[in-house]
């Protein structure tokens, strides 16, 4: 199965794809991550992308689309993946559709999940990463059990992005309906589009994901 979670940041991509990376098996691909890993560890492709993600615009589509092409020709993807935060161009959608025909494969459903903007800038200062496992967290919505440990790895560590913060979520939320909600019309012809309400709490999203995944 071949998935990609759709939505405006703070939409509840990220902890979505981890459910259903949980449940399924599938491997989560966030393009965000990667670029994330690739700026600290200071590589050419993270030097290129530093200046855009700080400010809230999109990297190229040559670089994104290139990690994914690498990515999901690695082995664990063999039995499908979840793309969370890729594409976000019309550019990238079609280097993807041209991708996976090129592999015999499709993809399988796009999950929108439809946030009202009021609330993204709260969802998004809010949220925070075991910096060993990256399971996410919000101080609000999904708190860790035991205050400064993590549920899933025991790690005491945790991180929260440079991003988030109101003036660059706002950037992002900009760069999200100019240029990536334009996708939606290209998937609803493509006959993948699914809505869901990213307005409701975490195990309802996840309850609408299994009845799309399971019909
Ligand atoms: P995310 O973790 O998905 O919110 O992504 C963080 C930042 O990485 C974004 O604000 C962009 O600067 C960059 N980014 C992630 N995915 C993409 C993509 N598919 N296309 C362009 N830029 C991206």
């Amino acid at each position: 199965m071949i998935l990609v979670m759709f939505g405006p940041p703070g939409a509840g991509k990220g902890t979505q794809a981890q459910l259903i990376q949980k449940v399924l098996g599938l491997v989560q691909l966030s393009t965000g991550d990667m670029l994330r890993a690739a700026k600290n560890a200071g590589t050419a492709i993270g030097l290129k992308a530093k200046e855009a993600m700080e400010s809230g615009q999109l990297v190229t589509d040559e670089i994104v689309v290139g990690i994914i092409a690498d990515r999901i020709s690695e082995d664990d993807c063999k039995n499908g993946f979840i793309l969370d935060g890729f594409p976000r161009t019309v550019a990238q959608a079609e280097a993807l559709d041209k991708m996976l025909t090129e592999k015999g494969l499709k993809l399988s459903h796009v999950i929108e999940m439809e946030v009202d903007d009021v609330v993204i800038v709260e969802r998004v200062s809010g949220r925070f990463t075991c910096a060993s496992c990256n399971e996410g967290y919000h101080d609000s919505f999904k708190p860790t059990k035991v205050e400064g440990t993590c549920d899933e790895c025991g790690g005491t560590e945790f991180i929260r992005r440079p991003d988030d913060n109101a003036e660059t979520v706002s950037s992002r939320l900009k760069a999200y309906h100019e240029q990536t909600a334009p996708l939606l019309p290209y998937y609803k012809e493509q006959g993948v589009l699914r809505t869901v309400d990213g307005m409701a709490s975490i195990d309802e999203v996840s309850r609408q994901i299994n009845e799309v995944l399971t019909v």
